[in-house]
């Protein structure tokens, strides 16, 4: 592993070069930040979660035709995927009120929207990731006009798949954010392809009956027990047979996790 050429590595992530040409390697860290990077910590198992989850959702969008970057996964922490050029935007789409919509408009938390509504953010670490207008991604040439549609498109379809996903597990999907990359074909032509990861990092998930948070807020908001609420997710999702929560979700934990072979782990 320690030869692998590392390419990228962010803040709860790193990218390895893949073993053929077009791939990237996608590993889950157990680092997790928040309000940028100026809170930190690291949480035993979430990686190992993380990749569970975003696999289980990234192989359901596949199959109904969403195109995405995933091809599939490697062990407990990673994962194979397309090598895409990423558009510089964290494409955002809202169902109830929380976060920073709440604040900006005065909507109080937990009010449902008219509508969903997509946002898109420039991804811009020293920026604090800015809202931005369709006028500023087209002008700024960080997409095209109809790539903008594309991702507007594919975020309602993702919206609407993943909430009944989790609406089945009594979960209310609030919000999320998404990225996007382009993948070339053997014409050199781009097509937009949904990137990076859906995971409980980068989602709002309410408890349907209790409201509870169920996701990244838990760190952010110093909740408590963040790892336990993803293992929760995905014991609801039925990713990971008989977890216990009360272990988090270190890589030994649940029945269907401690038979994984050395292989799956290498
Ligand atoms: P808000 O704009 O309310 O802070 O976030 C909206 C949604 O997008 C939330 O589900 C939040 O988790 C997600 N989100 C926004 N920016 C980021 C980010 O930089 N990283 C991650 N992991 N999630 C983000």
């Amino acid at each position: 592993m320690s030869r692998r050429k590392k390419l990228y590595e962010g803040k709860a992530k790193i990218l390895y070069e893949g073993p053929e040409p077009g791939t990237l390697i996608q590993h889950f860290k157990d680092d997790a930040t928040a309000f940028n990077a100026q809170k930190r910590a690291t949480l035993e198992g979430k990686g190992v979660l993380n990749n569970r989850i975003s696999e289980f959702i990234m192989e359901h969008l596949n199959r109904m035709g969403v195109p995405t970057h995933f091809i599939r996964r490697l062990n407990m922490r990673e994962q194979l995927v397309r090598e895409v050029e990423i558009i510089p935007l964290e494409v955002v789409v809202r169902n109830v009120a929380a976060g920073s919509i709440a604040t900006r408009f005065g909507i109080p938390e937990g009010e449902p929207l008219p509508r969903a509504i997509v946002e898109f953010y420039f991804k811009d670490d020293a920026l604090g990731d800015p809202l931005v207008a369709e006028e500023h991604i087209s002008a700024f040439n960080w997409a095209s006009p109809q790539e903008i549609d594309e991702m507007i498109a594919l975020a309602l379809r993702v919206n609407d798949f993943v909430s009944g996903l989790f609406a089945g597990a009594g979960i209310r999907l609030v919000d999320f954010k998404l990225e996007f990359g382009r993948l070339y074909d053997q014409n050199d032509m781009p097509r937009v392809v949904l990137a990076d990861e859906i995971s409980p990092d980068c989602c709002r998930l309410w408890d349907m009956a209790t409201n509870e948070k169920m996701d990244k807020d838990r760190f952010r908001r110093d909740l408590g027990n963040v790892t336990e609420a993803y293992a929760e997710v995905a014991r609801r999702l039925g990713i990971m047979r008989e977890m216990d929560s009360a272990n988090g979700a270190g890589e030994t934990t649940g029945a269907g996790e401690t038979v994984e072979s050395e292989q799956d782990k290498a």
